[in-house]
Parts: C-alpha cells; structure tokens; sequence
C-alpha cells in the first residue's frame, strides 16, 4: 500500500474506513474547541457515548427498586455478570463458560496463581519476562515468597539480547526448556506493555505445557487489542483489565479466563466465596462449597455491578464491530502511523527510533517511540498542542492509534505538530 503525507492523503483513507463512523460513539476531550489526538487508549481507553445510560440504569434501577433490584432490575443484579460470557468469549476466544469477570487484574491473578502456582520441591519456577509491567513483578515476588522461596532462585527472567529491544521467540522457548522439570509455571504479557511487542501465545503456551508446568497469560494489553484464541491454544489461565483496550472507565472490573480442562479438577485449591458457590443453591447458605462448572466458580464476592454496568456498555460495541475488522483497520492505522514518523524522520534531524517490532505480526495497536537526547520537552511540547501520548523512562513515548476512535487524519495532524515540535526544540538548542 503506497501512503501519503498529506491532509488529503489522510482523508482518502478515513473516506475508505468502514469504522470511521465508531469515531462518533466516543467522547473525546477538547484541546482549542477540538478533539485531542489521543494516543493513550493502552493506558485509559475513551469513555463511549452508550456508557451514561448503562451506568443510569442501574442508578434508576437502584432508587426504585432497591434491594429487589437484584432480582426484578432491568437487567437483574444477581447474574449480571453472565452477559458478558458470551461476547467477551467472542473476544478473547474462548467458550462462554471460560470467561468471567470480577476484581480488578492484579486481584485476579493472585487468585489464579492460588489455582495455578502450587510449587513443589522439585517444580517451583516461574518463567516472566524481563522488566514487566511492576506490578506483575511485586506479584511473582509476593508469590514466590509466600511459598517460600526467594525471589532470585524460582523467578527466571527472559531477557533481551544487548542491544536489543524486543524478545526473540527463541529465547523464549530456550529458557522454557532449560529450566524443564523445575518450571511451575509460565506467566508473560500477551502484548509488552513497554515495547508493544505480541507475543507468539499459542507456540509459547505449547513450549510450557511441553515440559509439564502450566501457562498464563496476562492480557492487560492484548485483551480487545489483537485476535486471541484461548481455548484452542489451550491456555490454562488469563486475567486482563478492562479499563485499556476495553473501555470500561478508570480502576473498572477484570476480565479473566479458565480453560475448560480446569472446571472439573476437584484437587485445584481456590480460594472461595458464595459467588462461586452452585447458582441455584446459593441463596440456600449451606456449608459445603459446590463450585459452579466454569469460571464463574472462581468468583468470590458478588458483584460491583456500577463497574460492571461501563464494561458491558463497551463489550456491546465490541460485539458489533467484531475483531477481525477492528484488527484490520488496526494493522492499517499502525502501519500508516509508522509511515508519517519515518516521513518526519527524513525531513528533520529528529534523532528518534521506533523500538516496537517492524513486523505487523509482532505488533497491535502501539508504536513505541526512543527520543534520543531531550526527550521530554517534545513530550510536553505534544501534550501541549492537543496529542495526549504517555511517557515511560527513561525516553520512551508510547503513541496507541486505536482502531476504535482514532482516524488517519489524527495521524496526520500528529505529524504535523511533531515536526513543529522538533523544529522549535532544534531551535533551542542552537
Ligand atoms: C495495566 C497493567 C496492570 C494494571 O494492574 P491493575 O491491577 O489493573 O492495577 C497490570 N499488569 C499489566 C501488564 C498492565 O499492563
């Protein structure tokens, strides 16, 4: 495909854009009577217009209704959640009894870890990746600690190569398989939070499970980003946010996953409460926990259902769009993106490097971007003029032109102001 720097160039392509008119369903905030340009839907997506009236509904449903609410409201209180089986199932690819949603990710994966990381003398490991998100981090150690270990002998960490950027799928696997019989478990960032590298789940997933540990996924930034297929690559385990990709508001209720192989095992532990607890016997307050068949027997309290209320309002968008388009005009935003940063490039001493992968198929929805030199004042030169982008030490701006609401033209007038921005930082430091 042969793009274009120009407005008209930008403007051909939205014309072109089967989702340009999903741009209306969100609500942008205004920099000079205009719409940012916003880049950080990786970290908070935009809140949908359908939101309010998810959210009012339950606030109507609750003055009127009160405590029957939970059984007369307009959508009933007491199993909420199920309406997200199915189109969250579509989501990530799994089966509707796969998916729930509770907690918020950090929570869920402690929880799953309770399921799904019972170290042993001789099988104790767990395999994560180099400098991952913090709090995964304190969680491998809290974890590990907690089963009494020290951090530096069961967390083995992949690590780039030197003078590398991303993770190789060799490295990977080598790791995988050197540490064999003492690997508890495998527990990676479906998409590098940092880099915005994907990773290869299904291959990964396989490798674990090769040597007999089990496989985990943390989707915080694959989830609603790229095409998953859970169930099939048989993934034991996932746990993601919603707030991201997904739309649901700040701090909003996770999603997560159990592979179906995992619903009846009756040696699993977990770490129970009366929402897992058989659906139809669980107003009868027996003694005796009798999970429910599926990820929903992982759930322990009943429901935030005003957090849940913003994420549902968001799956339906999803649910009409579906992933395959969103992941088209994904890969064609993202390629386009990269393209007006290499045209800066060229036109100006810009002394800045994409160190997301260049291979679409190790990447979605975020471009990574190494300033060199002063990085920051361009930051705040951006943020600014109206482009809302994110900066992570030590010199990386992290630019996600999300399929849902960004257009090609955002991409465009970024390229705009970046030149300027650059310019007038040149300027300066002459
Ligand atoms: C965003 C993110 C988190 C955030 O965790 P919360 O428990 O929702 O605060 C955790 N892990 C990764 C990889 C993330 O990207």
């Amino acid at each position: 495909m042969t793009f274009q720097n120009t407005k008209a160039g930008a403007q051909q392509l939205d014309s072109e854009d089967v989702l340009a008119r999903y741009r209306d369903e969100f609500i942008f905030p205004q920099h000079q009577g205009r719409n940012v340009i916003y880049f950080t839907g990786n970290s908070l997506g935009l809140q949908p217009k359908r939101t309010k009236k998810y959210v009012d509904e339950v606030m109507d449903d609750w003055a009127n209704l009160a405590v029957e609410g939970h059984f007369y409201a307009e959508k009933p209180w007491w199993d909420y959640h199920e309406r997200f089986a199915l189109p969250l199932g579509k989501i990530v690819g799994a089966k509707p009894a796969e998916v729930s949603v509770m907690n918020t990710l950090t929570v869920n994966l402690h929880l799953m870890m309770v399921s799904f990381y019972r170290p042993t003398k001789k099988r104790y490991k767990i395999i994560c990746e180099e400098k991952a998100f913090p709090s995964d981090q304190y969680m491998f150690q809290s974890q590990v600690q907690f089963h009494g270990y020290k951090s530096e002998e069961a967390i083995v960490e992949i690590k780039r190569r030197e003078g590398e950027h991303n993770l190789r799928l060799e490295d990977i696997l080598a790791k995988i398989s050197e540490a064999g019989e003492a690997l508890a478990l495998v527990l990676i960032g479906g998409v590098n939070y940092y880099t915005g590298q994907v990773f290869d789940i299904k291959t990964i997933t396989a490798a674990g499970h090769q040597v007999g540990a089990t496989v985990g996924w943390d989707l915080a930034h694959a989830a609603g980003n790229i095409q998953l297929e859970l169930h099939d690559w048989k993934v034991d385990f996932a746990c993601w946010c919603s707030y991201k990709y997904m739309n649901s508001g700040p701090g909003n209720a996770s999603g997560f996953f159990v592979h179906q192989k995992h619903h009846n095992n009756k040696k699993l532990h977990r770490f129970a409460g009366w929402w897992g607890h058989n659906k139809e016997r669980r107003f009868k307050m027996e003694p005796d926990f009798d999970p429910v068949q599926g990820a929903d027997g992982w759930q322990i309290s009943n429901l935030p259902i005003l957090s849940l209320a913003p994420y549902l309002a968001s799956v339906s968008l999803f649910d009409e769009i579906g992933m395959e388009a969103l992941v088209k005009k994904r890969d064609k935003i993202t390629s386009y993106l990269e393209f007006i940063l290499h045209e800066i490039d060229k036109e100006v001493d810009s002394s800045f490097e994409i160190i997301t992968p260049a291979n679409p198929l190790e990447r979605a929805s975020q471009l990574s971007v190494f300033l060199h030199g002063e990085g920051r004042s361009l930051f705040d030169y951006l943020m600014q003029n109206g482009v809302v982008t994110d900066w992570r030490e030590p010199n990386v701006i992290r630019l996600a032109p999300v399929p849902l609401y960004c257009s090609f033209e955002d991409m465009y007038h970024f390229g705009q102001i970046l030149k300027a921005g650059i310019l007038a930082k040149n300027n300066v430091s002459l």
